[in-house]
């Protein structure tokens, strides 16, 4: 099966072949790493340092608690709290990494290098550029705000990615206090100061604008309490729900809990263009447009991808994609030595039916040209793990077991004594790739990731003797497990909501709502670094 499951199952083997002869120990490899976020700081917490050269490049010399950002817009969480420096996360590891406060503009694979920029000024040639090589290259380079080219956004909105987002955030709302505050200023112009505006009611929108009121009704209407009657919050999402990635109830429950609050909820409306003091939507069942006058607006309605990894995907051959594509084991499959973790990152879950010819000639073990219930039972487990759409897909059509899914190919016919040819097998398993799920952009991914992809790496001698992949179907033996794919193990969702409210849902639809979910979030937080 490997040859077939893995379009390039070689992501440990290459290197290694050129080193069979008896030779001295060989030099330490080089792995250089793109990234000091989630993905790249998991990476780097986990990894065995000792047994590599280790260069990490990033122009923010520390790691950023993102889920507490829209804490630090009103100033609930200070911005040092959130933040923690790289060279202090890597004292122990000692002179094991090296770090570069730079920039990747470049992905070279065929030299196997990287350009790169220094984001602190310039070397004395009066250019900061320089050139990094790399036998492994780990790029976690996150992603970048999606303005969906819509005019004026880039212009005229806050973004909220970076502490330095936070920051900006929060001496503008004073800004608009101050200036709301100004004799002379009509109401109307107070109004329109004093409106706050959010595009997007995706988790970060709401967590922002819960924080936002609160800042407001607590703080701020203290000391501006000539004005409190001017102030209000909006939020604009295209979609008809906010936190539409959410279980249902916990959208109705914020939905609820913002009206009691007085945060205006736009649904169904979508941005066309900002201007320095109006915002054009339009609504989508009607078409009509309207100008909405904002004094502050923050832009958090979607994800995109950097440059270096656009151009990086074009050289590979990937196209335009919205994210780098990966295989199972996290590896770019055009290239033998660079993997990709994170938010600039998609996996692509090898599909059931490409392989189905081979998987039933591995399971076929007496070659009768047929399969028993034993046989597919004997190679379930390795499919499983290869084809984890098999077991979601059982799941949601309330299978018990394989042989409920096989009846479906050979019709109704005894569990124990079925036998299916090729054609009944394929029929069964037709529609199991339509659960093929894409795991989500969130921090929870991007640490599970490069957990993972340590541990590949710490393990890697193992690993170049056993590649990617399953090995028990390929029938070349018992007990040599080697690395399964990863698998995203899905923790739970958490919003905060203002007022120490909050929701969270957790695994197994175990909903909850109300005070003190926090802390059950950050015990979440904790247990999967
Ligand atoms: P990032 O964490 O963005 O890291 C990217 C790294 O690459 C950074 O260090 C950056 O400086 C560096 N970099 C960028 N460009 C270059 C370059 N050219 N060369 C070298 N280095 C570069 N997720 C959750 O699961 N739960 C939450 O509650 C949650 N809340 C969030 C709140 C906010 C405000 C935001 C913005 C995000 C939130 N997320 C949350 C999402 C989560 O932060 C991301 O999914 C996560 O950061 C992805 O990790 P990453 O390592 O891929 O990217
Ligand atoms: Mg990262
Ligand atoms: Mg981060
Ligand atoms: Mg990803
Ligand atoms: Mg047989």
């Amino acid at each position: 099966l490997t040859a077939a499951s893995g379009g390039g199952i070689v992501a440990y083997a290459d290197s290694a072949r050129a080193e069979e002869a008896p030779e001295p120990p060989p030099r330490k490899k080089k792995v250089v790493v793109l990234g000091t976020g989630w993905a790249g700081t998991s990476f780097l917490k986990n990894l065995d340092s000792s047994r590599y050269e280790v260069k990490v490049i990033s122009p923010r010399n520390y790691f950023a608690f993102t889920p507490l950002l829209p804490s630090v817009t009103c100033g609930t969480v200070e911005a040092r709290s959130v933040v923690e420096p790289i060279r202090r996360m890597f004292e122990k590891k000692g002179k094991d990494v090296a770090y570069y406060e730079a920039e990747c503009f470049k992905i070279d694979p065929t030299k196997k290098a990287v350009h790169c920029r220094s984001a602190v000024g310039t070397n004395l040639d009066g250019n900061g550029d320089f050139m990094v090589d790399y036998d492994y290259l780990v790029v976690a380079l996150g992603a970048t705000v999606n303005t969906f080219n819509t005019p004026g956004v880039m212009e005229h909105c806050h973004f909220l990615k970076e502490v330095e987002d936070a920051q900006k955030i929060r001496k503008s709302v004073i800004d608009c206090f101050e200036r709301a505050s100004i004799p002379n200023i009509s109401e109307e112009e107070k109004r329109k100061i004093l409106h706050f505006v959010i595009i997007g009611g995706g988790p970060t929108g709401v967590e922002f604008a819960a924080e936002l009121h609160d800042f407001l009704v607590e703080d701020l209407v203290k000391l501006y309490p000539a004005i409190e009657q001017f102030v209000k919050i909006t939020i604009i999402q295209s979609g008809e729900h906010i936190l539409n990635t959410f279980d249902q109830r916990i959208a109705v429950f914020a939905e609820s809990k913002f009206q009691r609050d007085g945060i205006e909820l736009s649904t169904g409306f979508r941005v066309i263009k900002v201007s320095d003091d109006s915002i054009t939507v339009k609504c989508k069942s009607s078409g009509v447009e309207t100008l909405v006058p904002y004094g502050m607006a923050v832009w958090s309605a979607g994800i995109g991808t950097r440059p270096v990894i656009t151009d990086f995907m074009s050289q590979v051959g990937q196209g335009k994609r919205r994210a780098l594509a990966t295989n199972e084991w996290l590896r770019v499959p055009e290239c033998d030595s660079v993997y990709a973790i994170g938010d600039c990152s998609s996996i692509s879950q090898r599909k059931i039916m490409e392989d189905i010819s081979t998987i039933f000639k591995v399971a076929d073990k007496d070659n009768s040209g047929t399969l028993t219930l034993k046989e597919i039972n004997d190679v379930l487990e390795d499919i499983c793990i290869r084809y984890p759409q098999v077991e979601l897909y059982m799941k949601s059509m309330h299978m018990v077991d394989i042989a409920d899914l096989i009846k479906g190919g050979v019709g109704d016919s005894n569990k124990e004594s079925m036998v299916v040819n090729i054609e009944e097998f394929k029929k069964a398993l037709s529609h199991v790739d339509s659960q093929v799920k894409t795991v989500p952009a969130t921090a929870q991914v991007a640490a599970q990731q490069g957990y993972y992809l340590a541990d590949c790496f710490n393990k890697k001698d193992h690993c170049v003797e056993h590649p990617e992949g399953p090995l028990r179907l390929t029938g070349s033996g018992e007990g040599h497990h080697n690395f399964r794919p990863f698998r995203y193990k899905h923790l739970g969702q958490f919003a905060p909501l203002g007022g120490e409210q909050a929701a969270a849902e957790l695994p197994g639809d175990w909903v909850s709502m109300g005070h003190s979910t926090q802390w059950l979030w950050y015990s979440v937080y904790a247990s999967c670094r």
